[in-house]
């Protein structure tokens, strides 16, 4: 990032070097409930990201002095796996995941009707096991569909994307090389239901218009991402449900996992 280039992000035709154009999306794929463990799990593939979310809680939190009298605390670990990146990364927490944990957790406990729950603390585990730029985004949008999937209240399911600036040009959901070789990075999610900003960060530079413009376009994807969010939850109870019909007549050719043979 910040680096003039010699490499050419955009071509004659005003396509990106994966071939989108400017205010196009990575595709996204969200799968809910694949962790038996954990309240509340999901998966997302988008792009080249990879990302596991697994909520616990509420639960009594622990130790005793960690705990809020008056709300839940929400405690949002990002992990970036050693083979997420080309290169081996250093296991464990660094400087980067601190930062990514601490404003995914802010930005988390903002949806969440923590004051429901008192003295609780609500566990999210971001684990990214494939990288592509975007990962801190990706995590949230599985981390709010993570939470649905536990049942925790909250006012909406968090949706964002991160959008910035390319060879001059103001383009949507930065891959890997952009993010290197680009001149600005926005990322960004709200709450769709009240609109409220609930993350925002900028690396590199963008003059007004061009952040006004960054904004408009992550909005609109953001609004799609949501409805991306609730298909994937509907699946998954929908299927949940199709199951419950059809418990006494099991189907044959043992193809499910629940078809007793
Ligand atoms: P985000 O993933 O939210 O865009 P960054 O802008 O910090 O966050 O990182 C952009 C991308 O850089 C990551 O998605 C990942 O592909 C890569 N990256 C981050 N940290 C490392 C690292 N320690 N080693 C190799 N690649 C990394």
């Amino acid at each position: 990032m910040g680096m003039v280039s010699e490499v050419k992000l955009i071509d004659e035709n005003g396509l990106r070097i994966d071939g989108r154009k400017f205010n196009e999306l990575r595709p996204i794929s969200i799968e809910v409930g694949i962790l038996n463990r954990a309240d509340g799990s999901a998966y997302i593939e988008w792009g080249g990201n990879k990302v596991i979310a697994a909520v616990y809680g509420p639960r009594e939190a622990f130790p005793k002095h960690t705990q809020n009298p008056s709300k839940a605390v929400v405690n949002a670990r990002y992990n970036m796996a050693a083979f997420s990146v080309d290169e081996r990364k250093r296991p464990g927490p660094d400087r980067r995941a601190t930062e990514i944990s601490k404003i995914i957790s802010e930005a988390l406990e903002a949806t969440i009707f923590v004051e429901q729950f008192p003295r609780t603390a609500i566990d999210v585990y971001i684990e990214v096991l494939q990288a592509d730029a975007g990962t801190r985004i990706a995590g949230l949008t599985a981390a709010s569909v993570a939470l649905a999937d536990a049942g925790i209240p909250m006012r909406d399911m968090i949706a964002g994307c991160a959008a910035g600036k390319v060879d001059g040009k103001v383009v949507l959901d930065l891959n890997k090389e952009e993010d290197n070789y680009g001149q600005a990075d926005v990322p960004f999610a709200l709450i769709p239901r009240t609109g409220e900003v609930v993350l925002l960060q900028m690396d590199g530079n963008l003059t007004r218009a061009e952040f006004e413009e960054a904004i408009e376009m992550s909005t609109k994807a953001a609004m799609f991402i949501s409805n991306l969010q609730r298909e994937a939850l509907m699946t998954k109870y929908s299927r949940a449900e199709e199951r419950e019909e059809t418990k006494e007549e099991p189907k044959n050719g043992n193809s499910g996992e629940d078809a007793h043979e």
